[in-house]
């Protein structure tokens, strides 16, 4: 009995604590807060690494794009001990509105706000898969920068010299794949989700067909047969699947084609931990290089 009363004592405790520990305690430190895995990669080469300045990735390593994703308890406990939230924007955080209605004292980044940024339509919906554009990845530094310098004055130049370094190498990479990738003499691939419109805009790549519209859900019949007639037609048969999703659906159409498996990386996936802060730029050369490889 006695042991039962000090279990329910203890559970007591740990509610109380629990409750105490929603609260934002102003502890003189900043915590910043990003959406996913992309977000994370530009915020931490902003931000570096600061006393004081917290950079928390809030979904797991292995969730990949945001499309449907469901904020769950843990989240929002990590979004109310957080100062400042970074997004994507242009539709990919669908939970935002949620957050903003229950988050009232956060401030929300939306990378995507950026003038330079033009957002592509798939029929009705907006292309959220921005920062697959190296170009517009960097407008999407750029306006994190300008957004968390208005935010936290106190460490603007720490962050403006680190987006000036980042921006040099970005800058770089893009160039190295304009060299690479602007005389291709093939121009069509065949993608797995619609994470590649804006990379194609920018390398004048032309994607003749998606395998799977809805990330997660495998393709319906007649969706596949669609597919397997575009790849007859192409000159050069590739599909490109992504490393986050099964490439079931991706070798039924190669069985059928006699087309070749390639991966491509939306650069949604990686651990969030600061040894990982060129893997924007590594995984892009490595797109490059498999794109090099399919397309010769
Ligand atoms: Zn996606």
């Amino acid at each position: 009995m006695r042991k039962i009363i000090l279990a329910m004592l203890a559970i007591l405790m740990l509610t109380v604590a629990g409750c105490g520990g929603e609260k934002k305690v102003d502890d003189g430190k900043l915590k910043i807060v990003t959406s996913f895995y992309p977000m994370y990669l530009h915020t931490i080469n902003i931000v570096g690494e600061i006393d004081g300045v917290e950079v928390v990735n809030l979904t797991k390593p292995q969730t990949g794009c945001l499309h449907d994703y469901q904020l769950t308890t843990e989240d929002m406990k990590t979004l109310e001990t957080a100062d400042i939230f970074i997004v994507n924007g242009a539709g990919m955080e669908n939970f935002l509105d949620k957050v903003i209605e229950s988050q009232k004292n956060l401030k929300i980044v939306d990378a995507s706000k950026s003038d330079e940024i033009f957002l592509i339509k798939d029929g009705e919906e907006i292309n959220p898969h921005v920062w697959m554009s190296v170009t517009y990845a960097m407008a999407q530094v750029r306006e994190i920068q300008r957004q968390l310098c208005e935010l936290d004055p106190a460490h603007a130049e720490i962050y403006k010299q680190n987006t000036l370094n980042y921006m040099n190498t970005l800058s770089d990479l893009r160039d190295e794949m304009h060299l690479a990738l602007d005389n291709l003499p093939n121009k069509d691939i065949v993608t797995f989700h619609e994470a590649f419109p804006y990379f194609a805009t920018e390398f004048k790549l032309n994607i003749a067909g998606v395998i799977e519209r809805e990330p997660g859900t495998e393709p319906t019949p007649q969706e596949l047969t669609d597919t397997i007639k575009i790849v007859n037609e192409l000159p050069v048969k590739v599909l490109f699947t992504e490393p986050q999703y099964s490439p079931k659906a991706a070798e039924t159409i190669a069985r059928e084609t006699g087309a070749k498996i390639f991966t491509l990386d939306p650069i949604t996936t990686g651990e969030s931990k600061i040894e990982n802060k060129n893997d924007y730029l590594n995984k892009m050369r490595q797109n490059m290089n498999t794109l090099l490889e399919a397309l010769q």
